[in-house]
């Protein structure tokens, strides 16, 4: 479908659509499940990173066992954001290099992810009342399954408290290109959740998305019920930018020795890179105390390759 002509509010009411929303030559597959009856919308996106399933399965799965008749509002769910990322199974494009995440919002005529982003940002992104973004640690990375929102907004807060997860992360700076600085600057409010990741899909973390999802669509009143609240064991701030963790100045084959969610102190050892005859490369210290947020769990590494990610914590 040509996304110019892609308007939500035109499909029948009390049942699911499903649609290809072209952008250049790749196809955004589309679940719009419309209520019986009008309300908010939630817009649910994952694959924005094509290296991580949890939440394509966590969409499908949802999509599949909503009623509409019973809905009062619709779910907007893209389950790849970023098909040619998704189907080589990579966190960026085999088509042009680019991380989808980073070029928000995006270009109609620029390169092909910068198309694909314009389509989620204008045509989708742009229509929601609530935006949520399924992340994981993908294929390279390890993650706590946590809820990351929006510190400055109580809108985004309050909906990282009833999502489900037992760690929230409040990010007081979002930088530019992502989906959901894109909406903070539509004023849409926005959560977005990292998972294990790890190449693989945790039964435990697909669940805690599901029911996320069931949760805020009750929280938006578009499904009836009260959210089904978990306690929150770990409370992070910080940037929590992946770009800017503690990298590898080189190739490597990285021996870790921390674990994810691991209280540290200043100057601790995390891990060492050593060479395919074991001699010692580099080794990487906590540059402060903190709650280890990031591991790179894929043992060979490439020079820049972000290994540890290191947050403040309240427990
Ligand atoms: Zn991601």
């Amino acid at each position: 479908m040509d996304p110019e002509q892609f308007d939500p509010g035109a499909f029948d009411r009390n049942m699911a659509h499903r649609l290809m929303l072209a952008a250049g030559t790749q196809q955004i597959p589309v679940l719009l499940v419309r209520g019986a009856a009008s309300g908010k919308t939630l817009v649910v996106t994952a694959g924005v990173h094509g290296d991580e399933f949890e939440g394509v399965r966590a969409i499908l799965e949802v999509a599949d066992v909503l009623d509409p008749s019973q809905m009062h509002g619709d779910l907007l769910a893209i389950p790849v954001a970023h098909p040619a990322a998704f189907w080589s199974a990579e966190r960026t494009s085999p088509l042009d290099g680019l991380n989808l995440a980073r070029v928000f919002p995006g270009n109609c005529t620029g390169e092909p992810t910068e198309k694909v982003a314009a389509v989620l940002a204008e045509r989708v992104i742009a229509r929601a009342d609530f935006y949520l973004d399924l992340h994981s640690g993908g294929t390279a990375y390890a993650m706590p399954m946590m809820a990351g929102y929006d510190a400055s907004d109580p809108r985004s807060s309050a909906a990282a408290r009833i999502f489900g997860a037992e760690t929230i992360w409040g990010h007081g700076s979002i930088p530019p290109g992502r989906t959901i600085s894109f909406a903070k600057s539509r004023d849409i409010p926005w959560i977005y959740t990292e998972a294990r990741g790890a190449c693989r899909i945790d039964s435990g973390d697909l669940k805690t998305m599901k029911q996320g999802v069931l949760n805020l669509m009750r929280h938006l009143g578009i499904l009836m019920g009260r959210p089904t609240l978990r306690p929150i064991r770990l409370q992070l701030y910080g940037d929590g930018d992946t770009d800017c963790g503690i990298c590898a100045g080189r190739e490597g084959f990285l021996l870790n020795h921390a674990q994810l969610l691991e209280e540290i102190r200043e100057n601790q050892m995390l891990g060492v890179l050593v060479n395919s005859l074991g001699e010692l490369l580099e080794e990487y210290r906590a540059p402060r105390s903190g709650t280890v947020a990031l591991i790179h769990e894929h043992p060979v590494v490439k020079p820049g390759d972000s290994l540890y990610l290191i947050a403040d914590c309240v427990r």
